[in-house]
């Protein structure tokens, strides 16, 4: 920890000096019943951060297990809404008074900027929880009027009950760990529900950190369970486990198809967030330079490890070259350095796994026949860095325009017309986001309805709000976090009949 010691504060360092991070279950910190640990790595430094206990199918069950008798027979199921929503705003006090060290933690464990993931990481969290403690004690039924044709002289009393779905199992991915575990807790919590959380192999610090502040917050024993380790081991006995009642899931396309198909053997109710290859359509009537921005921002921010990053730029061929040009001018100005350091505008990837899937592809994209308008200057060392790179002349059944990359690679194409634009935008099996960037207001709402995407933003690309459902059509996701709607995937209906 030497190398980082002067640029994180006391706490984090605290934590980052434990021998080991344990498994909670049943608000109690346990070791994996094997013993095995796994290592976590600083994608700045190529250092060892922590070293973490392995679960496996044994570690699983004894946490699906509690997290049953805390739903089942634990204070959590008697207890009341407004105490739910009081644990809840708790924790969200919790997670504030300490997310410089989440942040830094976040850094650490992601290679992400330290700054970003105060300001929007933990920001977003932060709001999340309170929004989604709101709904814990706005959960309504109904009363229907209801008559029976074939029983016509018989009265009832009808009304449909909103019910917690039961155990859920939440499985998150290494892009924005604190977030997207966040987007699963807070439904889940607020409708009642008890989780157990397995983050991403690549980063589990910050989800053990909150841990900790689930525990100070005052939760029950079992109603928050957190497992570490990896896919196959870990993640896979824990969807496929039949005390399970509901999978929420965050990552690529290929898991969540087999995560799919494991559920529905159990019907085991899931909803999905997968990847995405979102389109940024530049109109004729753009101001080049905020376009470009624009572009460069919906492609660059995490190092295009973002779900519905701007990846396939298409901008109208009269602004093709003034608007590329200037996109390619401010990747190549970005100064590439460690998330701690605040001067740094790209930092590193995840992984060197990532860092050479993403080379990769760009040497796939090169082969095929694009050039390269920015990026391919030398790199650090030390860290998993690629540089923001711009390619052009690519052609629509190249593999850098049809695949997620996940890193910050950007495929820029040249347009005619609307219609043409918006088959090509949909030319894709994904569906995550889109943006439009025009102030041309009837051609912009002619072009929204026709986008096949969870999201479309107009002049601006990857915003998000606790009140807006995020989401994919097609193969990036089935159903929706955040917003109300994203509540009714943690509840079960139930109709009663009452014979009078
Ligand atoms: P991944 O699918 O490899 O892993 C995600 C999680 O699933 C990890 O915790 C992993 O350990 C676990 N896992 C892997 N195999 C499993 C199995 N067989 N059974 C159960 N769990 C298993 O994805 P990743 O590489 O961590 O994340 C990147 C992907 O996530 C990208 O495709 C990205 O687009 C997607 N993503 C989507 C959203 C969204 O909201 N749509 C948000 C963030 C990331």
């Amino acid at each position: 920890l030497s190398d980082i010691r002067h640029l994180v504060t006391e706490q984090t360092l605290a934590f980052l000096s434990l021998p080991e991070h344990r498994l909670l279950i049943d608000n109690e910190w346990v070791a994996a019943r094997s013993g095995e640990t796994f290592e976590t790595i600083n994608p700045a430094t190529e250092k060892i951060v922590g070293k973490i206990a392995f679960a496996d199918a044994f570690d699983v069950d004894a946490a699906v297990q509690a997290a049953r008798r805390a739903l089942d027979d634990g204070p959590w199921s008697r207890m009341r809404p407004a105490e739910r929503q009081r644990l809840m705003l708790k924790l969200a006090d919790l997670i504030e008074a300490n997310a410089q060290t989440l942040a830094e933690l976040e850094s650490i464990d992601c290679g992400k900027s330290v700054g970003l993931a105060r300001a929007v990481d933990m920001a977003l969290v932060i709001e999340f929880f309170r929004y989604m403690a709101g709904w814990a004690t706005k959960i309504e039924g109904t009363v229907t009027e209801t008559s029976v044709p074939f029983a016509p002289g018989q009265q009832f009393m009808t009304y449909i009950r909103r019910e917690p779905v039961g155990v859920v199992a939440a499985v998150v991915p290494w892009n924005f760990p604190l977030l997207v575990a966040a987007w699963k807790l807070g439904p889940a919590l607020a409708a009642g529900c008890t989780v157990v959380l397995k983050p991403a192999e690549q980063t589990p610090l910050t989800a053990l950190f909150l841990g900790r502040l689930v525990v100070e917050a005052g939760f029950p024993p079992g109603v928050v369970n957190i497992v570490t380790g990896d896919g196959p081991r870990t993640g896979a006995p824990l969807v496929q486990h039949t005390g399970i009642n509901k999978v929420s899931f965050t990552g690529s396309t290929e898991v969540g198809k087999r995560i799919g198909h494991a559920s529905v053997d159990n019907m085991t109710r899931f909803t999905l967030e997968l990847g995405g290859k979102s389109p940024v359509i530049v109109l004729d009537d753009c101001d080049p330079t905020a376009a470009a921005q624009g572009a460069a921002n919906a492609i660059f921010f995490n190092q295009g490890q973002v779900c519905c990053a701007g990846s396939r730029l298409y901008v109208h061929k009269k602004q093709f070259d003034n608007v590329v040009a200037e996109v390619a001018r401010i990747a190549d100005g970005m100064r590439l350095g460690s998330g701690l350091d605040a001067q740094a505008q790209v930092n590193p990837l995840v992984s060197k796994e990532q860092m050479r899937r993403v080379s990769d592809y760009i040497q796939t994209g090169l082969n095929q026949g694009a050039k390269r308008i920015a990026g391919g200057q030398a790199l650090p060392d030390k860290g998993f860095y690629v540089r923001p790179t711009v390619l052009v002349d690519t052609a629509n059944d190249h593999r850098v325009v049809r695949e997620e990359i996940f890193g910050p690679v950007l495929v820029a194409m040249p347009y005619d017309d609307l219609d043409e634009v918006a088959a090509r935008a949909n030319d894709t099996p994904y569906g995550l986001g889109a943006s439009i960037w025009s102030n041309d207001l009837s051609r912009v709402h002619k072009l929204i309805p026709k986008i096949k995407a969870g999201t479309v933003w107009v002049n601006s690309h990857s915003m998000l709000d606790a009140t807006m459902p995020f989401g994919g059509y097609k193969q990036s996701g089935i159903g929706r976090d955040m917003g109300r709607s994203a509540l009714d995937a943690y509840l079960e209906t139930k109709s009663v009949w009452i014979a009078l």
